[in-house]
Order: structure tokens, then sequence, then C-alpha cells
């Protein structure tokens, strides 16, 4: 009854090891507790995992080359041999600590390794490290030369074929698209277009791909998620210039072009007329675009379709994909289609099943990585005429529980959502008549002097935490550590002539989890890491039901901390933006929606914050640009409903009440209009890397609220002069009226020691000082 089924493909799997067992040994070899060898061995051992576990599950298409060390993209610009000089490499093969030295910079006071390599024995930094694409995975920007050459100095995706062959397994290898690479390169000297150097880059490629040829591989997939981006005329021309040359090159193997995170649109037409073999969507972001492509698709042209989602959690609706993928395969004969995840899965954790914590309902509702293998290989049994009754079974009872489930949705909530109005969303009156209030009540002098929240979140407070949760400390202890941590905090805060002081943090493990924990509609997993940068991984919440708030979130603590002092106090919240943005959201409703019913929680806490005696409150949104759309077209829907959200969560208070907000990493100039329209009294913003350029974004939209630009860099242990933050104010006053400006580091200091953050903040309160006169 054999039926010729599409193959079930994957396109990447999570690296890091269920166990997070890379991480560990990463830290470990860093440490120099352990040895190459080990690390490489940990590394083979999770490739070798992931390769029989696709293998087992009945993947047919199942890639190489997607694990890496740290980050596929450094992986890239390492295997082409981009390597700025300071690194010390002198050509040949990579060794890994220059690869390592790329990732997080070496400093060599002492013999770190003793291995001879010239980088050691000065100070290198790390590459810089952005996002990728709307993800919350970071890679590391390659730099290149305007001079730059390329050479082929790494062999790791040939490497790693012939290590899965060995099993018996042949891959399909994957690799970062030379156009792809070289739009997130930036220019090192001057300003060109990195993407000048594609006719160097090009040949780098070719020969790649003949060693992968020559080595076995009849497939290699080639991801171009840059067609998800807003290009322009010569970007799309790069295109058509590096596979045609590429194919000229290497005629006999077949590429499977991956575009992920969006609709190609108005890119559609150049991926369609690219020489390769196959093109693979993102039907789960873009599921229109498939008319699109249908209508216009070559007849040979593999489609690999991706239809399971790589960026989110939830069990897919199989018997919904059965009737969508049907007439397709239909229409295009078996052989030319794929079943995929709509990306890789380097998104999502890895197996639902080591959650024996979560409610089995819940856990019913959840696909991870491993589930999803499972997902791709009954749709493809299933579409070849397979019998998948029991899976279509379980993925209808999953759909249904939670379609009917008291736990998703709460009636109160949507009736509140209805009852919002336009009052809800407005302050009472306008900037200039609240801050006539504000400064009457608070009396603060000029240039004001307060931090981001946290303070240092020390080996100790982490302890006391793991204690607390390990059951080893009761609550009342914990409380009574977290009470000292605070007072001590405060008396800090006093003697160093702080204006406006706050709590510190130290109950909080992570400025969303912490609110998720207390707010209903979010579950926490205790195994669902994933990556966000190198060794550095996440367990981002699952919203899965409506949320709301069932009793005060931070009263208690605030209370606590201004009942030792009679300075002013901020009441310290996240907000509804950031929160959404960080975690894994419904797909049943939109995300505005979602965001909306955080934005009414988090308002009940401002409005408590205020009952309970708070003069001013911070809702931090430090992710309210990360969630701008890859496509500027679809900005303005975004922001209309993330600045609605935080007006909606900020507005509830008197006008004598202060609302500040913060931001972090932020460019301003393209979202001043939105930043402007959240209304907040306050903005906090990191200035002190760009030694106060982002300002002038702030100056010529004429931003009539306060300021309080970042004075020092706190991701450094650096402990800035006060000269060096008088000279940074002196440029933020060239920029903005003294009446506007506060004084403040650049972010939180969770992350700093006492050692660091006493000295800096002394200097930074004998700035303000100085200034005032
Ligand atoms: N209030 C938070 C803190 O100080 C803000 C952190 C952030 O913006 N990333 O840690
Ligand atoms: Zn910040």
């Amino acid at each position: 009854m054999s039926v010729t089924k599409p193959v079930a493909a994957s396109l990447g799997f999570p690296r890091i090891g269920v166990r997070r067992e890379l991480k560990f040994a990463l830290e470990s070899f860093w440490a120099g507790k352990s040895g190459a060898g080990e690390l490489l061995d940990t590394a083979e051992h999770l490739r070798r995992k992931t390769w029989l576990l696709q293998r087992n599950k009945g993947i047919d298409v199942i890639p190489s080359n997607d694990f890496s060390l740290y980050d596929h993209v450094l992986d890239t610009a390492v295997m082409v041999g981009a390597i700025p000089p300071d690194y010390g490499w002198t050509g040949g093969d990579v060794p890994l600590d220059i690869y390592f030295a790329l990732a997080r910079g070496a400093q060599t006071t002492g013999d770190t390794a003793g291995c001879g390599h010239p980088g050691h024995g000065r100070d290198v930094r790390a590459l810089e490290m952005t996002k990728w694409f709307d993800t919350n995975y970071h890679y590391l920007v390659p730099e290149l030369a305007r001079d730059q050459t390329f050479a082929l100095s790494t062999t790791k995706p040939v490497d790693h074929f012939n290590e899965a062959k060995a099993l018996g397994i042949e891959t399909r290898p994957v690799i970062l698209g030379p156009v792809t690479f070289l739009k997130l390169s930036k220019a090192r000297d001057g300003d060109f277009s990195a993407i000048t150097l594609l006719p160097r880059l090009i040949p780098v490629y070719a020969e790649l791909l003949v060693r992968l040829r020559n080595a076995g591989a009849a497939w290699v997939q080639v991801d171009e998620p840059a067609l998800a981006l807003d290009l322009t005329e010569g970007e799309r021309a790069a295109f058509v210039e590096a596979y045609d040359a590429i194919a000229r090159a290497v005629p006999d193997v077949k590429l499977m072009l991956a575009s992920y995170f969006g609709d190609p649109g108005d890119n559609l037409d150049t991926a369609l007329n690219l020489p390769v073999a196959g093109l693979h969507l993102d039907l789960v972001r873009a599921p229109d675009a498939l008319g699109d492509v249908l209508a216009k698709v070559p007849a040979d042209l593999v489609l690999s379709l991706g239809v399971i989602d790589g960026r989110n959690i939830w069990r897919a609706d199989l018997a919904a994909l059965m009737e969508r993928l049907r007439p397709v395969i239909a229409a295009r004969g078996a052989d030319r289609v794929q079943i995929a995840p709509s990306c890789s899965l380097l998104h999502v954790p890895i197996d639902v099943a080591l959650e024996t914590e979560l409610d089995a309902e819940l856990k019913s509702w959840l696909s991870f990585a491993v589930q999803k293998l499972d997902e791709l290989s009954a749709l493809s049994r299933g579409l070849g005429g397979e019998d998948i009754a029991a899976a279509l079974a379980a993925s209808d009872d999953a759909r249904a529980g939670r379609r009917r489930s008291a736990r998703v949705h709460n009636k109160a909530v949507a009736a509140r959502l209805v009852r919002v109005t336009e009052a809800d969303r407005n302050r009472r009156n306008g900037f200039s008549e609240r801050i006539a209030l504000q400064r009457e009540k608070l009396r603060l002098p000029q240039f004001p002097t307060t931090t981001i929240g946290s303070f240092p979140q020390t080996g100790d407070v982490r302890k006391a935490r793991a204690a607390f949760n390990r059951g080893e400390l009761d609550r009342v202890a914990y409380d009574a550590f977290l009470q000292a941590e605070t007072e001590k905090t405060i008396r800090f805060q006093e003697e160093i002539g702080l204006d406006v002081l706050v709590h510190g943090e130290f109950e909080r493990n992570d400025m969303v989890q912490y609110f998720g924990e207390k707010l209903s509609g979010f579950a926490f997993t205790k195994h669902g890491w994933v990556q966000s940068y190198g060794s550095r991984y996440v367990r981002p919440p699952v919203i899965f039901g409506d949320v709301s708030r069932p009793q005060p979130m931070t009263v208690n603590w605030w209370q606590f901390a201004q009942s030792k002092t009679e300075k002013p106090v901020k009441g310290m919240l996240t907000g509804p933006v950031t929160i959404l943005n960080w975690s894994f959201v419904r797909d049943d409703i939109p995300r505005a929606e979602t965001c909306r019913q955080i934005a009414l929680a988090i308002r009940d806490e401002v409005q408590d914050l205020e009952r309970a005696g708070a003069a001013i409150i911070q809702i931090d949104e430090a992710a309210l640009r990360e969630g701008l759309p890859l496509r500027q077209s679809q900005w303005k829907t975004y922001l209309d409903w993330a600045i609605d959200a935080f007006r909606l969560a900020a507005s509830g208070v008197s006008d004598a009440t202060q609302i500040h907000t913060h931001m972090c990493y932020s460019e301003f100039n393209d979202i001043i209009a939105a930043i402007a329209a959240m209304d907040a009294d306050v903005i906090s913003i990191e200035t002190s890397r760009s030694r106060m350029e982002l300002l002038d974004a702030f100056t010529a939209f004429d931003y009539p609220s306060e300021i309080g630009p970042g004075v020092y860099d706190i991701h450094a242990p650096r402990i800035p002069a006060t000269s060096e933050i008088t000279d940074l104010l002196s440029l933020a006053r060239e920029r903005l009226d003294d009446r506007q400006i506060w004084i403040n580091p650049d972010c939180g200091l969770k992350t700093r020691g006492w050692d660091e953050v006493r000295p800096a903040l002394t200097n930074m309160v004998a700035a303000a000082k100085a200034l005032r006169g």
C-alpha cells in the first residue's frame, strides 16, 4: 500500500543537550577544569545522539553542521577565514582558543593556555553580539574589512557530514548562505557595504560545496533567512549573482534554499528564479505565501513546506495540516514536496517528556523539538497514505482540550478587556501639568540621581535562592535574608547620597520570570532551556491562558524598602511588552490581545503601589524594540498595540505619581514618535557607549519629558571616574534641557559586584553634585 510519501525533513536541532551538556562542557573547558579533548568528545556525543534520535523518529532528511560549539554565524565567519587581524590568526585551521576569543574576548594577563598562539599575550575583545532576526538567539557579528579576503579555513561541514556518514546516516549539511552572511556582517573600516564583498566570498562557498559533494552529499541546505527582510534591488541582485555563480561552479549539488521567519514577499520572484533544486518556506509565519508560490513555482522545484512551528511550543493541529497539504501533494507529486518545521528547532526546548512537574493536561498541549519530530514524521507518513489515526486522535484531543479548558479561558479577563475605554489609556493631564505636581510632591534636587533597579546578585544571593528552591532554606529564613540585603542596599544608597532609591530586586530571579510566576495563565518548565547565546540558555515562560493577577506581586517588597528610608523608593515593574516578548505565547489568540491582558495585570500592580504610597513607579520595557517585526511595513501595527499596552499599564494613576520607564540597548531614531507616545514622565536609556549620541533622536524630536541618559556602562567591570561622568553629562546637556536630565547608570547592576558598584555610584553622585555647583 506504499504510496510514495513526501519526505520528512529536519532543518536543524538544538545543540545544547537535554541536560545542558554543552554548557557544562564549555564552562568547564573555559575554567581550565577540563581539556579540549573532553569538550570535543561531549560535542561529538551530542551530535551522534541528535542524528540517531532523528533517524529513530523516522525523519528522512537529517541535517548536519547544525551543531555549533558557540554560534553558527561565528562558525561561518571562521570557516571563510573572516577573522579580524587582532586575533593573531595567521591562516590555516582555526584553533579553539582563537574561536573562543572571537566569541568571548580573551584577556591574557597571566598564562591562560600557554599555547603560544600569537593572539595570546594581549587583550582582544569579543565580536559584537546581536539578535538573530526576531528570535531571542544572539549571534556574533562578523567584521569584514574593505579589502577582506576569504579562504576556506575549516572543514567543519565536511567533517560533520563524514562523522554522520560513519554512523550510517546520510545527512543534508546546513550552511548559512553567502548573502545572509554578508547582510549580517558589519563593515570594519569605513562605510562600505559588506555585500560588495560577494564576488570574493563566492569561490569559498563553491570550494566548500565541491568538498561536500566529493564527500557524498547529494543535497545541501543553504539558509538564507535574509529573504524575509526588506531587501534593496542590489541585495536581490546579489542573490542572483551568488547562486548563478555557485550553480556554474558546482552544478551537481542540489541546494535546498531555506527562507524562514517570514514571507519572502517581494523577494519571492528572486528566490523562485534562482538555480536551486529546492525552496523552503516558513508557512507558520507566512501561511499565505503558499498560494503565491504554487501559482508561480517551476514544475521541478522541490518545495519544502515548513508547517510545524519551529518558534513556539504548541502541539500542531495534524488534521488541519493534513487537509491543507493533501491537495499540494496531489498537485505536485509527493517527490516534489518535503514536510518540515518552519525553521530550525534551535528556538524551542528539547523534550516535553522531561517536564515531570507539569500537569498531564498542560503537557499534552505542548510539543518541544523531540515531539515536533514525531509530528513531522506522522504528517509525512499520513500524507503517504499510512494510517496515523492514533497521532491524529492525540492531536485532536489536545487541541479540543485547550479550546475548552477553563484554565485557558477566563471570562472575567475577557469581560474586563471589553470594558477598557479610551480614558484608561490616558493620564488625566499632559506632561507639563503632571510634572509640576510631581516636582511639588517629590522636591528632588536638580539633576536627580537614581539607579535602574537591581543591585548585585552576589554569590550569596544566588546561593540563598538555590537553597530556598531546593527546600533547604525555609520561607521565613529566606525572606529574612532578602530583607537584610534590601535594607543594606537602602542604607548604602542613603550613605552615598542617591536621591531616588530602589529596593534592589534581590527577590527576583529574572525580570520576566518573577512576574510570570505570580500571574495566572503562565507555566514554567524545569528543563525547557533554549540557547540565548553561547553557553547562556534561558527558560522562557509559557503563556497558556488568559492572564490575570490574583494578588499584588511587588507591594510588600516596596513597602519594606520604603519603611527603611525617608527618601522616595521607586516601585519596580516589568512592562507588558517585555513580558510578552520574552515568553512563548499562545497561538490561539493574537499577541496583541495577550499583551493587553498582561497590561491590565500590571495596571493593577501600578495602582496598588500608588495606594501603598509609592510616588514613583518604573515600568521596564527592555524588549520593546526587539519585538519590531522584520518588515518595516508591519512596524506601525506592532508599535500601535505595544504602546497602547504600555499606556494601559501606566495610566491608572494620579498626575502626581511619576511613571518611569527604562530601555536598554535601544536605538531610538526610527521609533522616537512611539517612545514619546508612551507618555512616561521619565525614561532612562543606555547612552554611555554611544557617548550620548543616542540622545540626538530625542533632541530632534523635541522629546518633552524627562530623560535619564545612562552615564556609565554596566556591562564592563570598569569603574568610571567622576570626570568621565561629568564629561558625558556635558554632552547630554548639549542635547537636552537641564530640567529634563536625570543621572543614572546604563542599566541594572545585578551582574556587577559591590566592589564595582560602590565606587562607581559614589563617583556618579559626585558628578551630579559638581553639576549642581
Ligand atoms: N529593573 C531591571 C534591572 O535593573 C531592568 C533590567 C533591564 O532593563 N534589562 O535589572
Ligand atoms: Zn536595561
